[in-house]
């Protein structure tokens, strides 16, 4: 049994899925005008746990994510400039360049977190047509207005707006005191719009401009609003409702509110049964944003000399609902930490080969196993299982067999990429310094002992003195 936290509800609830063992999940996708920062990726790598997870018990997924390549404006109240757009004017490029670059950039990054990917992309630009049609069907059903810029939903026209908000915060909206509101949601009043919360269907390229993204609609030249792409998208290759919608906490008060108040509109039902939200990452001095030039990207934390699943291991220390402040150093124990786990799983596969074949399960793996699935299973809880393979790595009434399939079991969820780890392979050339060292090592000439031990270093070999003898470690193996 699935438990998982829902927005949309505010409590944990039983998980099913609508058919049986298909499960539809949406998950809004990045804005492809710059590299995805390690806040973006840690949402991503939540969705792709929970993934892991639903297939972990036997669910089939049909994952469907967008890539916003028009109308994410550089404000949340419908004005300022199409971020792709700017950063097109700053690189001296076309927006359809930029995000084709991004695009790839960011499933690069993907593919480096061993994120899994959708089975599905789409991008905005691609469902142009799709978008017009389905604010045809609002417009016929009275919930859109005209102003200067744009064509408009009108919030005040859906009793049901704002399914996400805390309680109090709907109750000021619906006894329209403006005023009070404003303290919760701080949405600029734009000029023309009835109500902040109002937000863009379709904008007008303004007067005298020429966007380079831009398309006729029954309403005028234009382009879409982030809003609608979402909401058409995941309809289109889910139906309404789908089991599963996630993104980041920021996405709760405005985009996703306005999700499911168009599906409401348009069908008459909700858009989504779950709706899921990953908490921030935060830096030191608070949140990491584009326009404070604190990001960091992925890039980044491997130029530095980190193994990008460095990254991922430091996510799965902390539950997907609570803030990760993140921190250099913790990136480094994160890694320590990782290095250990594949030293030590190294270990344990050479030590399970010389065993005999596993012919039943302990009674203790399996509790084990099934101590993993309750916690998987309760909302994601990844530090928990994260500890629990700490403790069947240390456990030494379990034989390496068991450990070893234990291990690869719980990988399936944490995408470390276990199952890669081999036999280490010594070069002659090492296996010949260790034993000359040994030899100076009993007849006690420290100082050449100790510039062999050097040079191993510089070969990317570490040597250990253990009781039963010196035991070599690759540095930094992965
Ligand atoms: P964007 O490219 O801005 O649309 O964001 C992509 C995803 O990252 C969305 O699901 C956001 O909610 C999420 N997100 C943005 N900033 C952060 C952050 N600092 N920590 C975690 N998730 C974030
Ligand atoms: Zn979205």
């Amino acid at each position: 049994m699935i438990q998982l936290f829902n927005t949309l509800s505010r409590k944990k609830q039983r998980f099913k899925a609508i058919r049986a063992k298909q499960v539809g999940l949406y998950t809004c996708g990045p804005t492809v005008y710059f590299y995805a920062h390690i806040g973006n990726l840690r949402t991503f790598l939540f969705e792709d746990i929970l993934k892991r997870v639903l297939y972990f018990n036997g669910y089939q997924v049909r994952h469907v994510m967008n890539i916003t390549d028009v109308g994410h404006l550089t404000s949340d109240a419908d004005t300022g400039e199409d971020k792709i757009e700017k950063e097109a004017k700053k690189e001296r490029k076309t927006a359809w360049e930029i995000a084709k670059f991004y695009t790839k950039a960011f499933k690069r990054d993907l593919s480096l977190l061993n994120i899994k990917s959708p089975d599905i992309w789409c991008k905005a630009t691609d469902y142009i047509k799709d978008q017009i049609d389905f604010i045809k069907i609002l417009e016929r059903k009275g919930f859109t207005y005209k102003i200067k810029d744009g064509i408009y939903f009108d919030t005040s026209k859906l009793k049901t707006y704002g399914r996400l908000w805390p309680e109090e915060m709907r109750k000021i909206f619906q006894k329209k005191d403006l005023k009070e509101f404003q303290k919760y949601a701080r949405i600029p009043m734009v000029e023309g719009k009835k109500s902040p919360t109002d937000f863009a269907l379709w904008k007008f390229t303004p007067k005298g401009v020429k966007r380079q993204m831009e398309w006729d609609s029954p309403w005028g030249r234009g382009f879409p609003g982030w809003h609608t792409e979402c909401v058409v998208m995941s309809a289109k290759h889910l139906g309404v409702p789908f089991d599963i919608h996630c993104g980041g906490i920021d996405h709760i008060l405005i985009h996703h509110t306005n999700e499911i108040a168009q599906a409401e509109a348009a069908f008459g039902k909700i858009l989504a049964r779950f709706w899921l939200h990953g908490e921030f990452l935060l830096l030191k001095e608070g949140k990491m944003a584009k326009s404070k030039g604190n990001i960091i990207t992925l890039g980044e934390i491997i130029k530095k000399g980190f193994d990008p699943l460095s990254f991922r291991y430091l996510c799965l220390t902390s539950h997907y609902r609570s803030q990760l402040r993140f921190s250099w150093e913790s990136l480094k124990s994160a890694q320590n930490a990782l290095f250990s786990l594949k030293e030590k799983f190294r270990e344990i596969r050479e030590k399970s080969e010389k065993e005999k074949s596993l012919k039943k399960i302990s009674k203790r793996a399996k509790r084990y196993l099934n101590d993993f699935l309750t916690f998987i299973n309760d909302d994601l809880n990844t530090p928990k299982a994260l500890a629990l393979l700490w403790k069947v790595i240390k456990d030494e009434k379990l034989s390496n067999k068991e450990k070893e399939k234990i291990v690869l079991e719980f990988d399936k969820i944490f995408g470390l990429r276990l199952k890669k780890v081999k036999k280490l392979k010594i070069p002659q050339e090492v296996k010949k310094l260790v034993e000359q060292r040994e030899k100076y090592r009993r007849k006690k000439e420290w100082e050449k002992a100790d510039a062999i031990r050097e040079k191993l270093k510089k070969m990317g070999y570490l040597i250990e003195d253990t009781k039963e003898g010196p035991k070599i470690k690759k540095i930094n193996q992965i």
